[in-house]
């Protein structure tokens, strides 16, 4: 599969779309789901679906996010170029290449071997370079590499990850869905102290679940 101009009139249609539909008016996250070819990341026989607003099966029974939420997640995220931006679940590694478009560093972390494995290769191939791709258990966080201006976690977690907000900048943000399977809340966690936080709530949504450990 290749970038066509098909492929990317379709993506100034879905641009539109998150302007004036979804609301999004953060123009450093517009321009980046613009430039991301959305249909690369994805199986081809949904190819001709890629810039509708859904989400589509991947390896390891995960899902790609609708792109309103991704691009919802980045806006929440308020991430301005050159800050350090930590993704939990990277899954086939589409929002990790919307946060670079953004010129965030990115360091990501995915917990299925086949997706890991899957987006370092997809990555490299558009020539998009993470800082750091980990297979590994997002709980965790990545202390080496820590503190983060940014957290984004792309998956629903039960329980709110303590070492996530541990692993943030003073200052810094977290967006994470939370609650039970079959439905999360997103939430905007900012770090006000070194133990205090600010909490804002952005509505209901539905992500596959925060796991613990990995999956060979
Ligand atoms: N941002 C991804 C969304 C993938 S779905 C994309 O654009 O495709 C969420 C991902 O979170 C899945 O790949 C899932 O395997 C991963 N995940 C779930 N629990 C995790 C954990 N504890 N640590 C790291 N990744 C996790």
């Amino acid at each position: 599969m290749r970038d066509s101009f098909v492929h990317k009139g379709k993506r100034k249609i879905l641009v539109d779309y998150l302007r004036q539909r979804i609301g999004i008016s953060d123009e450093n996250v517009l321009s980046a789901m613009n430039e991301v070819p959305r249909h690369l990341f994805i199986e081809s026989i949904f190819e001709d679906f890629a810039y509708e607003d859904r989400a589509f099966p991947i390896l390891a029974h995960q899902t790609i996010s609708h792109p309103s939420t991704v691009a919802e997640q980045s806006e929440l995220l308020q991430v301005k170029p050159g800050e350090k931006v930590l993704e939990i679940g990277t899954g086939c590694g589409y929002q990790t290449a919307v946060l670079l478009a953004m010129r965030a560093h990115v360091y990501t972390v995915e917990r299925q071997k086949d997706l890991f494995d899957f987006s370092k290769k997809k990555l490299r191939e558009l020539h998009l370079y993470p800082k750091f791709q980990s297979f590994g258990d997002g709980f965790a966080g990545l202390p080496t590499f820590a503190p983060f201006d940014k957290i984004i976690v792309t998956c629903g977690a039960s329980t709110l990850p303590a070492e996530l907000l541990k692993q943030l900048n003073i200052g810094g943000k977290m967006v994470i869905p939370l609650g039970p399977t079959d439905e999360q809340v997103l939430y905007r966690f900012t770090k006000v102290g070194p133990t205090e936080f600010e909490k804002e709530e952005f509505g209901a949504y539905k992500f596959v679940p925060m796991l613990g450990s990995t999956n060979q």
